[in-house]
């Protein structure tokens, strides 16, 4: 379908209310590209964003030589090239993007041969002299057009300089490029920040995707020290992105609405959920649950604020829209790098705001916007997707405008208008607000939940392979990650290092077994130690947000299935379409697991049991606790059959 250009944004009819689930971090998926391109192995990257930006980095690194399959669903698998792009003469396409180009131009560098890298016209007016600057000085052949802009062409010759200084005062992606391409040269690289560093927030976000895949990083202010010992495949997961969601938490706060954005936390890599703060002065309040944030605005409005936005500076053209729709003056300073982004971002928001009514200047590092009535019309987007986005927001809560050469937004967000619009729609259409609407997929799950032994697992299996639906035992997910930070030496009770492994680590969870990292620990997960370790993992509300996510996801790409679990009907599918409750007498239930367990005694299996129990229904973050509408089924005196046919028999229609 083509988007009409302009794109009339209706004005919302009533406050928004939903939740929606983004597309992966478009800047955190370009640079687990480069990592996984760099590998010495295969890795495999989930909710990759499929977008312009980062079509131009597949098509980037598989110029240099790396293998990409998209796999479907957001899961793309990279074979890497083991920091030894393939030999030139290779050009690079970087299209419209800036991380593209100014990653890719190291890279280049640890090959042999001659690389250009070149770019759209929008690119090719966009700086690149001190990442010049900084590769000569590495004593690496770099030209480019006029000294500053694209093409520019590297010769590589495996450069052996071990220490580089470099400008970060106009983009930061010259340093995250050279950080990048830093652990496969030779003896590493000292890396020295000069001037007045911009989006810092950056900068760490590339040294944790980095260090995720294997590269051994010191980091300091404005210093870098990265050894040479290359990258490691791994299997890693992308989390929403924060600047996408923005416009999303901003139009919940502008309107008086409220949405939640499932998968992202305000502990992100990204520096842009630093906006929740910005909304939170202005007026909003801001939630998290284990597995979502929510903005709900307030009803008397938002008022206008003073903000650095340096460390945010991708959310100013959002701010700039609801500053429009504030009570008062909103005045943005120290982003004045900006106006080098996809367009002049402080310039096109302020003629744009101008143009509708609003009393808008522009600062040296900023602007200053008075918020008031609009007076409706086409606004231009300057082939930004920011502003196109950010300008949809503004229409939806002020009404009449509409956005000019709308396409854009496929730079990071093909999906935009259809998730906004739809939103926007389903909120006016609902009868009452619910902030998490039933997926289709939800509504084909059947959750069977209960404590060890009851016996949920022999009925969840029997009942999927009678109605031929596929199962998922999610006790192992918890367990995997268990035996993981067994496996990989991480303390079961550090809760931010058991997180963060849980967010990357690949786990396989299927009728064949379950694997971790593609190891087999199908029998290893059952044993003692990581049944053990299990509860603490068990209570980590990071660790339960990412299974959970993971579970959900689960549940899209099968088309449903029967789910076992602790929280599955109460928490991870509240709109299930059937839920299970199973029970049994203490005794049985330990009389059952001291038979699978064959090497403990029965006293230990119950001992072990009633700890578990305690921990789960004890625990602070979803404990075990029944789902309000479950059939609860008390399985002591029931075969397996018995309790399957009575699970069968209650089942709505589907
Ligand atoms: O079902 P199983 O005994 O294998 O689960 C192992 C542990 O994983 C449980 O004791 C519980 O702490 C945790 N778990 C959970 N939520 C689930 C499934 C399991 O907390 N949905």
């Amino acid at each position: 379908m083509t988007t009409p250009d302009p794109l009339p944004i209706p004005r919302l009819t009533a406050p928004i209310s939903g939740a929606v689930e983004l597309p992966g971090s478009k800047s955190i998926t370009n640079r687990a590209l480069v990592c996984a391109a760099l590998a010495d192995g295969v890795s495999r990257l989930q909710n990759v964003l499929v977008s312009d930006d980062t079509e131009a980095m597949i098509h980037g690194i598989t110029a240099l030589g790396a293998e990409v399959t998209d796999e479907g669903d957001g899961h793309h698998s990279i074979r890497g090239i083991a920091g030894r792009p393939a030999p030139g003469p290779i050009t690079v396409d970087a299209r419209q993007s800036g991380t593209t180009s100014r990653f890719l131009a190291p890279v280049a560098a640890l090959g042999i041969g001659e690389y250009t890298i070149d770019g759209a016209d929008q690119l090719r007016a966009r700086p690149f002299g001190d990442l010049v600057d900084a590769l000569r000085s590495m004593g690496i052949d770099a030209t480019a057009t006029e000294g500053d802009r694209l093409p520019m062409h590297v010769v590589g010759a495996r450069a052996v300089a071990r220490r580089v200084s470099l400008r970060a005062d106009v983009s930061s992606q010259f340093a995250s490029g050279l950080l990048l391409a830093a652990p496969c040269l030779p003896w590493g690289l000292e890396i020295e920040l000069v001037g007045d560093i911009v989006s810092q927030p950056y900068l760490d976000m590339t040294v944790a995707v980095m260090r995720a895949f294997g590269a051994n990083v010191e980091a300091d202010v404005g210093r870098y020290v990265v050894d040479g010992g290359g990258y490691h495949p791994r299997e890693y997961r992308i989390e929403p992105d924060a600047s996408t969601a923005s416009y999303f938490f901003g139009l919940a706060a502008a309107s008086g609405g409220r949405i939640d954005v499932r998968g992202l936390s305000t502990a992100s890599l990204q520096g842009d959920v630093g906006f929740l703060g910005v909304l939170e002065e202005m007026g909003a309040t801001i939630e998290e649950t284990a597995t979502s944030v929510r903005v709900s605005g307030p009803d008397s409005g938002l008022r206008g604020i003073d903000v650095n936005l340096a460390d945010l500076s991708d959310t100013a053209p959002t701010l700039a829209a609801i500053a429009a729709c504030a009570e008062g003056t909103t005045a943005v300073s120290g982003v004045g790098f900006i106006r080098n982004k996809e367009s002049d971002r402080i310039a096109g928001p302020v003629r744009e705001l101008v143009r509708l009514g609003i009393d808008a200047t522009e600062e040296p590092d900023g602007f200053r916007i008075v918020g008031g009535d609009v007076d409706g019309g086409v606004v231009a987007t300057y082939d930004d997707h920011r502003m196109a986005m950010a300008f949809t927001v503004l229409g939806l809560v002020k009404g009449g405008i509409s956005i000019e050469h709308p396409d854009c937004v496929a730079k990071t967000f093909p999906d935009f208008f259809s998730t906004i619009l739809g939103l926007a729609t389903s909120s006016s259409t609902a009868s009452e607000s619910d902030p998490t609407p039933a997926t289709s997929a939800a509504r084909r799950v059947i959750a069977i939940d209960g404590p060890s032994g009851s016996g949920k697992s022999t009925v969840a299996k029997a009942l999927a392979d009678r109605l031929g639906l596929d199962y998922l035992d999610t006790g192992a997910m918890y367990r995997a990650v268990a035996f993981a930070a067994l496996r990989y030496d991480v303390d079961p009770s550090d809760t931010d290092a058991v997180a963060s492994m849980a967010r990357t680590i690949d786990i396989d969870v299927s009728p064949k077994g379950v694997f971790v990292e593609g190891a087999d620990c199908t029998v290893e997960i059952r044993g003692p130690e990581v049944t053990r370790a299990v509860s603490a993992i068990a209570a980590n509300p990071e660790v339960r947000a990412e299974l959970q996510a993971r579970q959900r996801e689960w549940a899209t790409r099968k088309g449903g299935g029967v789910i076992e679990g602790r929280d599955i009907g109460s928490v991870v599918f509240p709109n299930a379409r059937a839920k299970f409750f199973l029970t049994a007498r203490s005794e049985v239930r330990a009389g059952r697991r001291a038979k699978e367990v064959t090497d403990l005694d029965y006293e230990t299996v119950a001992a072990d049991l009633v700890r578990r129990d305690t921990a789960d229904s004890t625990r602070e973050h979803n404990p075990l606790v029944m789902a309000d509408d479950a059939v609860v089924i008390e399985t002591s005196s029931l075969g397996i059959d018995a309790v399957v046919d009575h699970v069968v028999s209650q089942l709505p229609e589907d």
